[in-house]
Formats: structure tokens, C-alpha cells, sequence
């Protein structure tokens, strides 16, 4: 037996660890301190009623014998693919049922899509980027190009004609940065990518964040985008399923080979999602349900304001937060990302994510996100207000 040897090859994240490691230490040492945590990704508001509703339903007909179901279509069922093809019309984006794929969630899709390709394809990934994208290629030993995001062009890349990739990777709204490309950026990486005879795998996890309606949710939106994209979206920060698993996949038929080849994949490797947790998944898709999550999704981005409008009253670069729940500031004084980290932790006890984590070019960056309670970002932000960051660290 020989090992995958490219698993060698993969960075250890010490992130998260590290970071749970400095704040227990500090509340070991300070356990009066009351620590605010503006760190996480995960959402904190419960499932709407409408999901509760559906999923107890489909409990009690799993639990009678006329209404048991067992294996179901590995692509999802009808109604739920049904419903995720009516929630794209209202964008005028028109898809057959054969090109809705329903998963368990948009990380697994992302790493199992790899499935599909060669392992000597260049992949192109921006720079800071959701981390699963570059790992899941490095398990495989594709070459990995990186494009760089930074404050010159708001973390918002644009496509480089010189250089040749494969496989592009883009997420909008992003997650880290909360950047949200308008329509016709990308067109510019839509056209790029069918160019270079590239796929463009598209991850809009968090869609649902964005409230300017000329800014695109679906990269089918873009003229051409259904020759060269594949979607990734999830329920999990849009109907808080983090915990409850579910998301869809889009390949168009256009791509004919792929569209058939996954079909192929899924069926193959894969058992579907729960019944229970597609009848949830459809309650989100319904009138009542579209009105209940938007509930938490304003909830969030009212705490993505309070950030956002104390960063600008300190001065202080930043991106996201208009469109989603993360917010994506310049640590000041030119601190590093764990400086500025230990100084929120030192300071003011308020958790963040050192944007260093999230590639090189997130070094001097810091991530905050609005899943927090309203109370303790408030807090959180009076807090900043208080204490003098410039003077602090000069
Ligand atoms: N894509 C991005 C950009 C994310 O930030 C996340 C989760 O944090 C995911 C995908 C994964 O979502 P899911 O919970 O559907 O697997």
C-alpha cells in the first residue's frame, strides 16, 4: 500500500487551534473578563418555524408505513429540485431539473466536483481565499496559480488574459473578505474563463446576503456563464442548515460531458440527503420560509452594519459587510493580523480571525463576522470606540 502523498504537501492550519489556544489561555488568566467572540462563521440563530414545521411532517411520515420512504434519487427529490429551479426563475435564470443537483452541504460538493477533472489541469484561486479550495487540490496534486486580492482592487480580482488556467475558483459574496463582484466583473471572468477553455467553479454560499439587486447572485446571470460555470450554493448561512446539511449544485447541460459525468459521480458515490432534511430544505424555498430567513439574514446584517459604521468612524480600510457577514478590515497601524488579534484580546476582549489564515495576501488583514448576537457586537464596537488603537501600537 502507498499513501497519497500529496497529503504531505498540505499546509497545517494552526488558525483556529491557535486561536482557541490564546483565548482559553486569556481566560485562564482573566476569568472576570467577559470575552465577545466576532470570529465565528457559523450562524447562531435557530431554524425558522416554517423548516421546523416541515421537518416534524416528514418525521411522521417516516414513522408510518404508507409514507416511509427509504433510498431516494441520489440527485435529490423532485420536489426539492422543483422548488430550487422556481427560487432561480425569480432571478430569470431558467434551469432544468437534470441540471439541480441536491447535496449535503456546498464543501463536499466543491471537493468531490474534483472528481471530474485531470490531475494535470492548472487551477487558478484568488488570494485570501475560503481555504477548502486550494487543500482540496492539493490532495489531488493539481497545480495550484494564485491571483492576488488586495486593497488596490478591493479584493475584487479581475482575470489576467497572460495567464493560462484550467479550473478557476471565485466566491462572491466572499468568504473571507465579504467582496461581492458586480455584473460586469464577472463578465470579465465569465469571458475569460470560456477563452481559456476553462471551467469557472462558482460559490455562492451566501447569495442570500446580497440586498442590491443589480448585484448578481447566481453567475448565471451572466450572458455565457452557462457554457463555463458550475454553482455551489448551500442552505447553511442562508436558512442557518449548518448544522442541518443541505445545498444544490448547478451544472448546465451546456457542459454536456459534465452534466453527465457528475450525474454519474453522485450516483455512484453518493446516497442522497435525508428525506427529512429535503422536505426542510423545500420549507426554506416556500413563501413563508423566503420571509423567515430574510428575518435572521436582516438580523445579521444589521450587526454587519454596526461593524461596518464603527470601522468608518475609526478610520479604519475595510471591505464586506453590505452584502454579507463578513467584515474584511486593515488591521491599523500596520500591525500584523495576530498582532491586531492579540491587541483585540488583550485589550478589549473581542475575538476575531487573523486574515493571515486565509492565504499570504490576507498577512495585515483581519476578518469579523456579524453571526454574533446584536448585543455583543454593540458591545464589541463600543469597546473599539474606547479604546485607542493608534495610540496603542505606536
Ligand atoms: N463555501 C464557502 C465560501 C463557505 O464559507 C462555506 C462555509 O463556511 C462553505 C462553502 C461550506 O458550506 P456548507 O456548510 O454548505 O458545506
Amino acid at each position: 500500500m502507498n499513501i497519497n502523498k500529496n497529503y504531505d504537501n498540505l499546509e497545517q492550519s494552526y488558525l483556529f487551534s491557535t486561536v482557541a489556544k490564546k483565548v482559553n489561555e486569556f481566560s485562564l488568566k482573566f476569568p472576570d473578563k467577559k470575552i465577545i467572540r466576532l470570529g465565528i462563521g457559523d450562524v447562531t440563530l435557530p431554524l425558522c418555524k416554517s423548516v421546523v414545521a416541515a421537518m416534524h411532517k416528514a418525521v411522521d411520515e417516516m414513522g408510518v408505513q404508507a409514507t416511509f420512504r427509504g433510498y431516494g434519487p441520489e440527485q435529490g427529490y423532485d420536489f426539492l429540485r422543483e422548488a430550487v429551479a422556481k427560487y432561480y426563475s425569480k432571478k430569470n435564470i431558467n434551469l432544468d431539473l437534470d441540471e439541480i443537483f441536491i447535496s449535503d452541504g456546498a464543501k463536499s460538493d466543491l471537493g468531490n466536483i474534483l472528481d471530474l477533472f485531470d490531475v494535470n489541469n492548472t487551477v487558478l484561486v484568488p488570494d485570501p481565499v475560503y481555504p477548502v479550495y486550494v487543500d482540496t487540490n492539493v490532495m489531488a496534486g493539481r497545480k495550484i496559480i494564485f491571483i492576488n486580492a488586495n486593497s488596490e482592487n478591493k479584493f475584487l480580482p479581475l482575470p489576467d488574459k497572460d495567464v493560462k488556467a484550467d479550473i478557476i475558483y471565485l466566491c462572491s459574496p466572499n468568504n473571507p473578505t465579504g467582496a461581492v463582484y458586480n455584473k460586469s466583473q464577472l463578465k470579465e471572468w465569465v469571458d475569460y474563463a470560456k477563452n481559456q477553455n476553462a471551467v469557472l467553479l462558482f460559490d455562492s454560499a451566501y447569495e442570500c446576503f446580497i440586498s442590491d439587486d443589480s448585484l448578481p447572485r447566481s453567475i448565471y446571470e451572466i450572458e455565457g456563464a452557462k457554457d463555463c460555470a458550475i454553482e455551489f450554493c448551500s442552505l447553511s448561512k442562508t436558512a442557518g442548515f449548518t448544522g442541518t446539511r443541505c445545498g444544490y449544485t448547478i451544472v448546465p447541460k451546456n457542459l454536456d460531458k459534465l452534466n453527465k459525468m457528475w450525474l454519474r459521480r453522485q450516483t455512484t458515490k453518493f446516497n442522497g440527503v435525508p428525506y427529512i432534511v429535503q422536505r426542510a430544505a423545500e420549507a426554506v424555498f416556500s413563501d413563508e420560509g423566503q420571509i423567515e430567513i430574510k428575518e435572521n439574514i436582516n438580523y445579521y446584517m444589521e450587526n454587519a452594519k454596526i461593524i461596518s459604521d464603527t470601522l468608518d468612524k475609526l478610520n479604519i480600510w475595510h471591505v464586506g459587510g453590505k452584502h454579507s457577514p463578513y467584515i474584511w478590515l486593515k488591521c491599523p497601524n500596520d500591525m500584523s493580523s495576530w498582532e491586531f488579534f492579540d491587541f483585540l484580546l488583550n485589550e478589549i476582549q473581542v475575538v476575531g480571525t487573523p486574515g493571515c489564515g486565509f492565504g499570504n495576501n490576507g498577512e495585515g488583514y483581519f476578518r469579523l463576522t456579524s453571526f454574533g448576537s446584536k448585543e455583543n457586537t454593540l458591545e464589541a464596537m463600543n469597546r473599539l470606540e474606547k479604546v485607542n488603537v493608534k495610540e496603542h501600537m505606536v
